[in-house]
């Protein structure tokens, strides 16, 4: 399904052009048209969810496998020296375009892009609450 008034919606299904590097019946990957570095990529399931929090486990199990196909060919094709692999879910993660999308940002010597965060101490028992509090959810 997709959303009415989703520019990825539109992107993605070849309504509105983009720089695409890859399409089958599931994706496109296409460049970022506000790159963070060279050949900067987004993957775009065709079909519309919001974040991962809404994704269908069978398009979720493809995008990994695509990122690193892509991946691959993006190393060789740009002679990037690493790649970052970005997905963003929610106003306070940093998402800006709400239908899910994975972004793949080739690193560059010197290329100024930052994607750090401050670390934090922990305390062990805490951990394990934390972990035991998720667990039980799966
Ligand atoms: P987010 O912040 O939601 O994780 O990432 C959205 C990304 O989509 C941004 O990097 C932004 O530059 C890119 N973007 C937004 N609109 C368009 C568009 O119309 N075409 C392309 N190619 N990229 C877009
Ligand atoms: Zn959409």
């Amino acid at each position: 399904m997709v959303k009415d008034d989703c520019i990825f919606c539109k992107i993605a299904n070849g309504e509105i052009p983009s720089a695409t590097v890859y399409e089958d019946n599931d994706f496109r990957a296409i460049l970022d048209i506000s790159p963070a570095s060279k050949g900067h990529a987004l993957i775009i399931p065709k079909e519309h969810c919001d974040n991962i929090f809404e994704i269908k486990a069978d398009t979720a199990a493809k995008v990994f496998p695509l990122a690193a196909k892509l991946a691959k060919a993006m190393k060789e094709a740009l002679n990037c020296d690493g790649m970052n692999i970005v997905q963003n879910n929610g106003t306070i993660a940093g998402q800006t375009v709400f239908h899910f999308h994975t972004h793949l940002i080739p690193r560059y010597e010197g290329d100024g892009v930052n994607l750090t965060w401050k670390q934090h101490d922990t305390q062990a028992e805490d951990q394990q609450l934390l972990a035991e509090a998720i667990r039980t959810l799966l």
